[in-house]
């Protein structure tokens, strides 16, 4: 589904190399799992693969069920089914959530070629999702993200995916900031979009993150390269001794 084969990224403003070769193959149906010290690289490889500015491909290719997503526009690459919740998500004062909402959904199905979701339909959907994630009718009601706390905010990304039904979902250290009660709401909701049709990067520092979705295979990320790649029994072994074995093992 995503295909991701030596991608070589600097930063435009100056000559820092900041992903040396990156390779990576998230399958359908699958949940891999990015972990790695502070630094590494994982969220500018989600930032390269959602198109934001100030990065240079310099080599390499990132494709998503064959379609080149580099040569795409950030709303193309979303229309194509890439969806990226961020470590930081933004507010957009003055417009209303449940507005933002819909005009993503109704833009999605356009580039899908199917038609407008009724307002009704609409409504009776994303009143279904948002009280899964526990978020209230109020908060569906202001601007996006403004004034929310950090755990209403993942919530509010969780429940903006849930409405787009993407095919590949990248989270961003979607674990940050959580108290235990809404990293719970979180993990669930992913789990609840986990389907065969759909793969998912899911970057954290945690494993805990990792008790709640659990991931297919576990890739470690240092210094601008996926240096081991194994199940979830790999995260367990970083969550008991830190990166330097595996550093010292594959310097
Ligand atoms: P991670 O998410 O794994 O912690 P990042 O992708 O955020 O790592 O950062 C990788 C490296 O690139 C770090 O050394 C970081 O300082 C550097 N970096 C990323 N973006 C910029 C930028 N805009 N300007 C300067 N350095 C940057
Ligand atoms: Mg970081
Ligand atoms: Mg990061």
């Amino acid at each position: 589904m995503l295909e991701i084969k030596n991608l070589h990224v600097k930063l435009e403003e100056e000559d820092k190399q900041i992903l040396k070769g990156v390779n990576l193959s998230v399958e359908a149906g699958k949940v891999h799992a990015i972990m790695g010290p502070n630094g590494s690289g994982k969220s500018t490889l989600s930032y390269v693969l959602s198109g934001r500015d100030g990065y240079e491909v310099t080599e390499g290719s990132a494709t998503l069920e064959g379609t080149d997503l580099l040569e795409l526009e950030p709303e193309e690459r979303a229309a194509a089914g890439l969806f990226l919740a961020f470590q930081y998500p933004v507010e957009i004062p003055g417009v209303g959530n449940m507005t933002f909402l819909r005009t993503a959904v109704n833009a999605q199905r356009k580039a899908r070629g199917q038609d407008e979701m009724s307002a009704a339909d609409f409504l009776k959907e994303v009143r279904a999702r948002a009280k899964d994630l526990k978020i209230d009718a109020e908060m569906l009601k202001r601007p996006v993200n403004v004034g929310f706390s950090g755990g209403e905010k993942k919530r509010n990304e969780i429940l903006q995916m849930a409405m787009l039904e993407p095919r590949m979902c990248i989270l961003d250290e979607t674990d940050s900031g959580l108290d235990v009660d809404a990293m719970k709401l979180v993990s669930d909701g992913v789990n609840a979009l986990r389907s065969e049709g759909r793969g998912f990067l899911v970057i954290t520092h945690y494993q805990r993150l990792l008790d709640h979705i659990q991931p297919d295979v576990v890739h470690i990320m240092a210094n601008g390269q996926i240096i081991k790649t194994g199940g979830p029994e790999l995260a367990l072994e970083v969550e008991k001794n830190g990166y330097a074995d595996i550093l010292n093992e594959v310097a």
